[in-house]
């Protein structure tokens, strides 16, 4: 068990060594869980950030962790659900060490059943759920695909945007990003050399060294390129193929004009996540741009996001805007997460491509790529390895 943070003053970071066991490029969330495991693990790690610690993909407010349908169970499948399980545990840790809120809650899901066709394939699920998800939460918590004959609460899912019921899942979580990310930060002091604005500009010696912007050379044991959607661009000399893509989001943060129950649980419909916070905020996101020539501002395709928003959850009429934001999501050309040894590069292992569910399968991602480093080869789906993500960029 790490030593409590919550009474520790901040203190400078360690030495800056050149010749670490492990460099982790990325400070996200991805990166942040691998700093965390190495730490465990004893490893003498450098992480190299190119701005602040969580200023990519990982620094926004939505932080919904919703499973795949449990239908068609696959191993992809089953590595989410033990990732969303397991996360609880996880941030239950992080939370108890640091003295700090990372805002997670199993909220549970509402999927509105608005066709005949669906309501007839949500029985389906549901027999999906019992059979393929486990009964109960290390908690305790019933794990349910319900299925509801209209919306629970008027005032959070409108009647009218739900006419033929719907459906509810209660393994379905959501956490704060920006909360998260913060704590992991925490829990990392005094043992993890976190070198911000410092930007890893390429790769030399086959991999074996990489140098800073400021002409820094480092020779680590081994590197995790955890880099967001910028992985591919860093990683295109060593692979020769590029091995992935961005996809912009841009998403809403806004203050309700009445009081809502933080409680309540995710809305998701046809893309749109609307998300309760303890602050008593709510979010709402999300655009998925393939085509973009601005990364990080917002336009009218959010005010369209919070207009179909609006139509599903009342406590949005007359809402405050708090702020809007947008982000590139890593999207690795297998359309799975990517977490493997470099065939070209072996000590170069990615971790990367977690797209739209990363704050949910991070740490399982980063426990893996941890086993890499240790040289054991972890359990992960086929599609997940390297070898099948060059399979697709042939
Ligand atoms: C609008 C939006 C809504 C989202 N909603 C959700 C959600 O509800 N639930 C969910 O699970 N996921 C969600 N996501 C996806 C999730 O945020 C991302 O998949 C995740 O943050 C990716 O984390 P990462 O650590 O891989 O990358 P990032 O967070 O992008 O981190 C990569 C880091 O690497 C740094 N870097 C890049 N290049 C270099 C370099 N050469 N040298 C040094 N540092 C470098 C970057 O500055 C960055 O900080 C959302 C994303 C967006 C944009």
């Amino acid at each position: 068990m790490p030593p409590s943070l919550k009474d520790a003053p901040a203190s400078p970071n360690p030495p800056f060594p050149l010749t670490p066991d492990l460099a982790i490029i990325g400070g996200g969330i991805v990166g942040l869980w691998c700093a965390r495991y190495a730490a465990d693990l004893g490893l003498s790690t450098v992480l190299i950030e190119k701005g602040g610690i969580g200023q990519g993909a990982s620094g926004g407010f939505l932080g919904a962790l919703m499973p795949h349908q449990p239908i068609a169970w696959s191993p992809v499948k089953a590595f989410q659900l033990d990732a969303l399980l397991s996360l609880e545990t996880e941030i239950a840790q992080l939370q108890n060490q640091t003295g700090m809120s990372c805002g997670y809650l199993r909220c549970g899901r509402l999927i509105p059943t608005r066709t005949e066709k669906k309501r007839k394939q949500r029985e389906t699920w549901q027999a999906a759920a019992i059979e393929n998800w486990p009964a109960r939460t290390a908690a305790g918590l019933a794990l349910e695909w319900r299925l509801l004959e209209a919306t629970p609460d008027p005032t959070w899912l409108l009647p009218g945007a739900a006419p033929l019921g719907c459906e509810f899942d209660t393994l379905s979580a959501r956490l704060h990003p920006r909360k998260t990310i913060a704590a992991l930060r925490r829990s990392l002091q005094q043992q993890v050399y976190l070198r911000e604005n410092s930007l890893v500009e390429r790769f030399e010696d086959g991999g074996r060294s990489l140098i800073l912007d400021d002409g820094t050379r480092l020779s680590p044991g081994h590197v995790i390129v955890t880099a967001g959607h910028r992985s591919f661009d860093l990683l295109r000399p060593l692979s020769v193929r590029r091995l992935g893509r961005g996809v912009k989001g841009q998403a809403a943060l806004l203050q309700p004009a009445c009081q809502i129950d933080p409680s309540s649980p995710i809305i998701y419909f046809g893309g749109v996540y609307v998300i309760a916070h303890d602050s008593g905020r709510i979010a709402v996101g999300s655009t998925s741009e393939s085509d973009f020539s601005s990364p990080d501002s917002t336009d009218h395709k959010l005010d369209d996001l919070i207009s179909r928003a609006t139509e599903l959850c009342p406590a949005l009429e007359g809402s405050r805007m708090v702020e809007r934001w947008a982000a590139v999501r890593p999207n690795a050309i297998g359309r799975h997460p990517m977490i493997g040894r470099l065939p070209e590069a072996p000590h170069v292992i990615a971790c990367t491509g977690g797209y739209k569910i990363s704050f949910g399968i991070a740490h399982k991602m980063a426990g893996a790529a941890l086993r890499l480093v240790g040289g054991s080869t972890p359990e992960l789906p086929a599609g997940f390895t390297l070898e099948a993500h060059y399979a697709c960029a042939d």
